[in-house]
C-alpha cells in the first residue's frame, strides 16, 4: 500500500537527509521520533497514514488517553517517553512505552527495573543528562553520568542504549550536543537523543542518532510546549 504523504513530515524527512548528507552521514542511521505531545488522533492519523512509526510523548496520562486506541490499528507503532517521569506512573510507563529517553535519577532507574520485570518487559532506555547544569532542568549532571550509567547497567540491569539531552535554550547548542556525544562515547553507548525543531540538523551534525521534532512536523502547538522541568 502506498503512503498518503504529509506535508510536514516529508518536509523534516527532506531536511535530515540533507544534514545527513553534509555530515557524511548514513540517513537511515538516524531515527526520527515524532513528537505529537498536545495533538489528537485526528492530526496524528495523517501521519501514521504516511509511514512514520516512532512516536514521541511527553506525559504518561495523555498518552494513555490516544495511544492504546491508535496502537490498535498501527500494532507496529514504537513509542518513546520523552518527558519527566513521576514515580506514580512508572508502572502504566512501562505498559504502554517502547523506549524511555528521561531515566535522570535513581529512584526512577529503580522503579523501571523493578516493574519491567514485573511486567517482563524489555524497554530501552536513555539517560538524561543536564548537559547546561541548570537548576530548572531534569537530567543527571555531567558529572556523575558516569557512576549513574554503570549503576543503571550493571546493578539495575537496564538496556541502556544511549544518552539524551535538552540544552539551554539561549546558548549555541554545539558544544552541548558534543559534550554529550563525548560522554556516551565513554560508555560505548552508541545512541543520542538530542535535537528538535529548532536545531535537529545542528544535532545531527554533532551525532544525534534520535531526533525528536514536533512542531516542525504538526504545527504549532496550542497549548505552551510542556518542556521539561523539575
Ligand atoms: C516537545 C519536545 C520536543 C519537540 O519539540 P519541538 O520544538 O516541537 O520539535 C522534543 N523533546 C522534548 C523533550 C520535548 O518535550
Amino acid at each position: 500500500m502506498k503512503d498518503f504523504p504529509h506535508a510536514g513530515l516529508s518536509a523534516v524527512k527532506a531536511k535530515l537527509n540533507e544534514a545527513a548528507i553534509n555530515a557524511k552521514r548514513d540517513p537511515s542511521s538516524i531515527d526520527l521520533i515524532a513528537v505529537s505531545k498536545t495533538f489528537g488522533a485526528e492530526e496524528i492519523l495523517p501521519v501514521l497514514r504516511a509511514g512514520q512509526r516512532k512516536f514521541g510523548e511527553n506525559r504518561v496520562q495523555e498518552s494513555l488517553q490516544k495511544w492504546p486506541d491508535l496502537k490498535q490499528h498501527f500494532p507496529d507503532v514504537e513509542l518513546h517517553l520523552i518527558g519527566p517521569l513521576q514515580s506514580n506512573k512508572v508502572k502504566e510507563a512501562i505498559a504502554l512505552f517502547d523506549v524511555v529517553h528521561t531515566v535522570d535519577r535513581l529512584k526512577i532507574a529503580q522503579a523501571l527495573a523493578t516493574e519491567a520485570n514485573r511486567q517482563n518487559k524489555n524497554l530501552q532506555y536513555f539517560i538524561q543528562v543536564n548537559i547546561g547544569n541548570e537548576d530548572q532542568k531534569s537530567g543527571v549532571a555531567p558529572e556523575e553520568a558516569n557512576a549513574f550509567v554503570d549503576h543503571c547497567r550493571n546493578e539495575l540491569s537496564l538496556n541502556i542504549v544511549g544518552l539524551m539531552c535538552i540544552p539551554p535554550v539561549d546558548e549555541d547548542p554545539t558544544p552541548h550536543f558534543q559534550a554529550l556525544a563525548q560522554l556516551a562515547k565513554r560508555h560505548n553507548l552508541t545512541r543520542l537523543s538530542m535535537g528538535m525543531s529548532g536545531d535537529f540538523a545542528i544535532a545531527i551534525a554533532a551525532g544525534s542518532t534520535d531526533v525528536r521534532v514536533g512542531s516542525a512536523i504538526f504545527g504549532h502547538r496550542a497549548a505552551n510546549p510542556l518542556l521539561q522541568a523539575k
